[in-house]
Formats: structure tokens, C-alpha cells, sequence
């Protein structure tokens, strides 16, 4: 039977923009529905507003450090409408490319909701269509809280259109979201409680960056409430007070939660088209990302495995390779680099120290220091820098690091680390000088080891050393 398109993708986020584009471009007769905006959320209400809002936050803290290097700027006053609007033009420009993308992909456009009536027709924007094969990129929606008061928070969607900056913010997470937000208010004036229940943020990351961003948040006069959970929020007039599980309360002026993100499948017929979905709601795929119907695919954040844009991309263009092209594209997808936007920023890739210790025997190299800026501008910013290499076969298995710039020197690091390179390939790299980069090509005394005990001979000067010591560079590990 005849259908009206080879491939349907619903969703015009990162995942179902590329595929939908690169499928065309292979020849398929290719339809995407798209029924909120072009870009999906990274590029209206994640990734792209958040860091301009991370750039406009770190103004204010550079006027100040100027005052070290002999400037008198003052930082003057924020104005925050004037940064929402300027961050709505950008998005509102992004927006009209990636609907152009789809255009000029030859692909067809349906501005509109698309639901499953059977596994090859959907309903889009009150019409059938047909397709032999259909993607589903249809991402994440931020997790309500569910405690008594819950209707008195924001949550991140609607963080991007507040109508004032708040002067009090209380923030419920410590993830991803909770972090990066915390960063924004504290940087932009406003007193930030953060509220999580570990007794660290980012859990699953390297403990030694998770306290080296615990110090960060610190430093920047995030309050912190450990290990406790929200029991109710109230309103008092136009203030909030946020009741913790202990009975101690805090007054605020707005309250986020940022408690993670759940697959968007609601009223998407997934029982029509007979897809599968696991407990939490996301799509199950097999390797070749394929769901329980052999012709219906999924990708990206609906399927919550690494909800991140670029793994996102990667995916729906490794499946429009794989359907109508040369065959699937190779991406490295068990050590991708990822990247916080906390104050200051993480880095990291690969294994952290305790999930290489699970493995075996593991070298660590661990460096805190001063970054050169601070010397002179007297803020209280430190820089943390470490190497997990695996004892046995002197591979580097994990980077990490907090500090100025840690997201930019992780992406090239994680190319040196998904080619296998070893602790001795870094040691005789040639640093860049002066930079803090270079203290990942310098770091020689190893400070530990973790897993199990070894022989302490190779402490002295670890494996390939003999280049430039660090005495000889000027710039050096804890400071
Ligand atoms: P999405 O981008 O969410 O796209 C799904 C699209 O499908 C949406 O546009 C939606 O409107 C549409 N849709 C849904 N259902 C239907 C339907 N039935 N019919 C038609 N259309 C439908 N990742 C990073 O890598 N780096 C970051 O710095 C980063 N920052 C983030 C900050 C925040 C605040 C958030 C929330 C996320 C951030 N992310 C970041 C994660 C990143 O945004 C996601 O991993 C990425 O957008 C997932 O892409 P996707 O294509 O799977 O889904
Ligand atoms: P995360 O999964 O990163 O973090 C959720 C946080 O909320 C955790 O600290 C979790 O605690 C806590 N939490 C969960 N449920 C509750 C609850 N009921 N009460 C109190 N705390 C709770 O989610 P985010 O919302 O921060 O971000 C969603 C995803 O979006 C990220 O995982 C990431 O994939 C992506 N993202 C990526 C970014 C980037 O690349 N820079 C930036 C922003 C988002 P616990 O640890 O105890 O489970």
C-alpha cells in the first residue's frame, strides 16, 4: 500500500530536526510535526537561553574582579527585561532556521500536534497521514513536584519568561537544572536557597567534583540545605515559605523545582500504534533504535537514557543514515562529554574515580589551585582538575574538572580519551603556557590510588614523565 511518506518524525526538536533533515536529503519523502516551537527545548527553554543567561550572569562578579587589575568599573544595575528580551530575539531567530532547515530539506512542515490513530496513520493538525516508517522525538517535560503547595512553584519552562528577576529564590534539586539556575540568580543579585536531598549536588559525578562545586556554590553565597526534602510550600502574600522536612521553613519570593524531566508521551496514542513504554513512561528501543513495532522508531529524551542535545542529533542522524542512506553513522556514545554551567563550569568525561575503582586498580591526579585571574582579583574561585587513568593499561579513563573554561578544554580532551590515549600520551604533550589547561599535560605526582593498594615506587614521578616540571612553568598545581 501506498503511504503517503516514507518517514514521519514527530518532534522538531535536536533529534527530530536532524533526522527529519538528513533523511530528506537522502531521498526519503520525509513530513515533521512540530506543535510548540522549531528547535524543541534546547533552543527555546534549555540549552541555547540558558547559557546567555549563564553569560549575563558572570557581568557582574568581572566588574568587580576588574578592580584587581587597576579598573574602576562598577557593575550598575541588571535589567532584566532587557535580558529576556534580547534572549527572545535569539531564540525567536533560531527558530525561523530551523524551520527553513526543514524547508529547505524538501521536507513537509506540519505546525501542529501529531497523535497515532494506528502503527502507520497519524492525526496531525486535523488531517491523516500515512507513513511507511514514523520517528518519535517527541523529548521531555519538566517533573511537577507533587507536595502540598506544589501549585506555587515555577519550574524550568517558565524560569525563561519571568516577568521580574526575583530579589529571594529558593531552588528544589541539585542537578543539573538546580545547579545551572542557582548560578544564574546568585550571579544576577538575587539571595539563592538551594534545596537537595543528598548532601552534595550531582550525584553520580565524581565526588571530588561534586564537592569542589559544593565549595563553588559556597563561595558565591548560595545558601546550601543538605540532605533534606521539601514537606510543603505556602503562600504569604506575595512571599512563599518553603517548609522543610525538618520543620525549619525559608522565606522566599519564588520557588523552582528542578527535579528532573520526564518523557513526553501524554495523549500520543503510543496504545494505538502499539509502542512499548518501560515504568517511567519512556519509549524502550532496541539497538537500532527501533520500538516494539519494527517500523517505528524513537530517539532523544523520549527514550531518557542520555538526555543530552548532542546525543540527541547524533542519534536521529545515525538512523536517517541508517534507513535510507550509507549505512549507520559512527558515534562513541559510552564516554560522551558533558558539561554543567555552574559558577564555574564542569567538564567532565568518562569514568569517575569510584566507577573505576569498580573495575580495578586506577591512578588518580588530582589538582586544586588558584586559577592566575583570581590571584589579582582576590575572588575566592578555585580551579579542580583530575585524571582517573586505569593502573594496569595506563589508559585515561575519566576527565574532570571545575573551573573557568572546563567545558571547552573537556571537548578536546574527550577526543584524546575516546582514541585511548594513556597518562604517557599527556605527559609528553607540550602544555600550552600560561593556561589552566596545561595542568592536565602536567600533573605528575599521582595523588592516589584508587580500587586497591599498590607498589609505591611509581609515585615518585608516575609513568612518561620527563617533561617540563611544573617549578619551571611558572603557573602551578596548588596554589
Ligand atoms: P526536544 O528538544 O525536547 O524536542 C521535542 C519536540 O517535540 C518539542 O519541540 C515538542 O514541542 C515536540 N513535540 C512533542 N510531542 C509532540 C507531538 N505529539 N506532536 C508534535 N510535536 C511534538 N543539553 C545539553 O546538551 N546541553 C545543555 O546545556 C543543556 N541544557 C539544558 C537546560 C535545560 C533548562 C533543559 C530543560 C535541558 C537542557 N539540555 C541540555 C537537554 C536538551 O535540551 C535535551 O536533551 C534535548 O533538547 C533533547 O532533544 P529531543 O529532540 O530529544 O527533544
Ligand atoms: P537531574 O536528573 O539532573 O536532577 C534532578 C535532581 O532533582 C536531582 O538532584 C534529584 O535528587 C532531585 N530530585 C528528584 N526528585 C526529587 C524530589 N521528589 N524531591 C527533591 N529532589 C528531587 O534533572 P534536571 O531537572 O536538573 O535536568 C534534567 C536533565 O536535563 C538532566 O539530567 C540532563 O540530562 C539535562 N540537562 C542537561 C544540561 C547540560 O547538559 N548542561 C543542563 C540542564 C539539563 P537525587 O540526586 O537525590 O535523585
Amino acid at each position: 500500500m501506498p503511504y503517503d511518506f516514507d518517514l514521519f518524525v514527530i518532534g522538531g526538536g535536536s533529534g527530530g530536526v536532524r533526522c527529519a533533515r538528513i533523511a530528506a536529503g537522502h531521498g526519503a519523502r520525509v513530513g515533521v510535526a512540530e506543535e510548540r516551537f522549531w528547535g524543541g527545548t534546547c533552543v527555546n527553554v534549555g540549552c541555547v537561553p540558558k547559557k546567555l543567561m549563564v553569560m549575563a550572569s558572570e557581568f557582574g562578579a568581572s566588574a568587580a574582579d576588574s578592580h584587581g587589575f587597576g579598573w574602576d568599573i562598577a557593575p550598575g544595575r541588571h535589567d532584566w527585561a532587557a535580558l529576556i528580551a534580547a534572549k527572545d530575539r535569539e531564540i525567536g531567530r533560531l527558530n525561523g532556521i530551523y524551520r527553513k532547515l526543514m524547508d529547505g530539506a524538501g521536507c513537509t512542515v506540519f505546525e501542529a500536534r501529531a497523535t497515532f490513530i494506528d502503527p502507520h496513520t497519524l492525526e496531525v493538525g486535523g488531517q491523516r497521514v500515512t507513513a511507511e516508517r514514523i520517528v518519535i522525538a517527541t523529548g521531555g517535560r519538566p517533573i511537577r513536584p507533587d507536595f502540598p503547595g506544589a501549585e506555587h512553584c515555577i519550574v524550568s519552562d517558565d524560569a525563561f519568561y519571568l516577568k521580574a528577576m526575583p530579589a529571594r529564590i529558593a531552588i528544589i534539586g541539585g542537578g543539573y537544572i538546580a545547579v545551572e539556575f542557582a548560578g544564574i540568580f546568585a550571579g544576577l543579585g538575587a539571595q539563592v536557597d538551594l534545596i537537595l536531598r543528598q548532601n552534595l549536588p550531582l550525584r553520580g559525578f565524581d565526588e571530588d567534583l561534586r564537592s569542589a562545586l559544593d565549595e563553588a556554590l559556597t563561595n558565591q553565597g548560595i545558601r546550601l540545605h543538605r540532605g533534606t526534602t521539601v514537606a510543603r510550600v505556602t503562600a504569604e502574600g506575595a512571599a512563599r515559605r518553603v517548609v522543610l522536612a525538618d520543620g525549619s521553613s525559608i522565606e522566599t519570593d519564588l520557588v523552582f523545582a528542578a527535579i528532573g524531566r520526564s518523557p513526553y508521551t501524554d495523549g500520543l496514542g503510543l496504545a494505538a500504534a502499539g509502542v512499548a513504554t518501560n515504568g517511567f513512561g519512556a519509549v524502550t528501543i532496541n539497538e537500532d533504535r527501533s520500538t516494539s513495532q519494527p517500523h517505528i522508531y524513537a530517539l532523544g529524551d523520549v527514550t531518557d537514557r542520555l538526555n543530552l542535545t548532542p546525543v540527541a542529533i547524533a542519534e536521529g542522524h545515525s538512523l536517517a543514515d541508517m534507513l535510507y542512506g550509507p549505512g549507520p553513522r559512527e558515534w562513541v556514545l559510552d564516554a560522551v562529554a558533558t558539561a554543567v554551567f555552574s559558577s564555574p563550569p564542569i567538564g567532565t568525561v568518562g569514568l569517575s574515580e569510584d566507577q573505576a575503582a569498580m573495575r580495578g586498580p586506577a591512578d588518580i591526579y588530582l589538582t586544586r589551585f588558584t586559577p592566575m585571574r583570581h590571584t589579582l582579583s582576590g575572588r575566592a574561585r578555585r580551579t579542580m582538575m583530575k585524571l582517573v587513568v586505569d593502573q594496569q593499561t595506563q589508559r585515561v579513563l575519566g576527565a574532570h574538572m571545575l573551573g573557568e573554561d572546563a567545558p571547552e578544554i573537556l571537548q578536546g580532551l574527550s577526543i584524546a580519551i575516546n582514541c585511548g590515549a594513556t597518562k604517557r600520551d599527556f605527559d609528553r604533550t607540550v602544555g600550552i603556557h600560561p593556561t589552566a589547561a596545561e595542568e592536565f599535560v602536567t600533573m605528575r605526582t599521582r595523588t592516589r590510588v584508587a580500587g586497591q593498594v599498590v607498589t609505591p615506587e611509581r609515585d615518585a614521578e608516575g609513568p612518561g614523565a620527563g617533561g617540563m616540571g611544573k617549578a619551571e612553568m611558572g603557573v602551578g598545581a596548588g596554589r
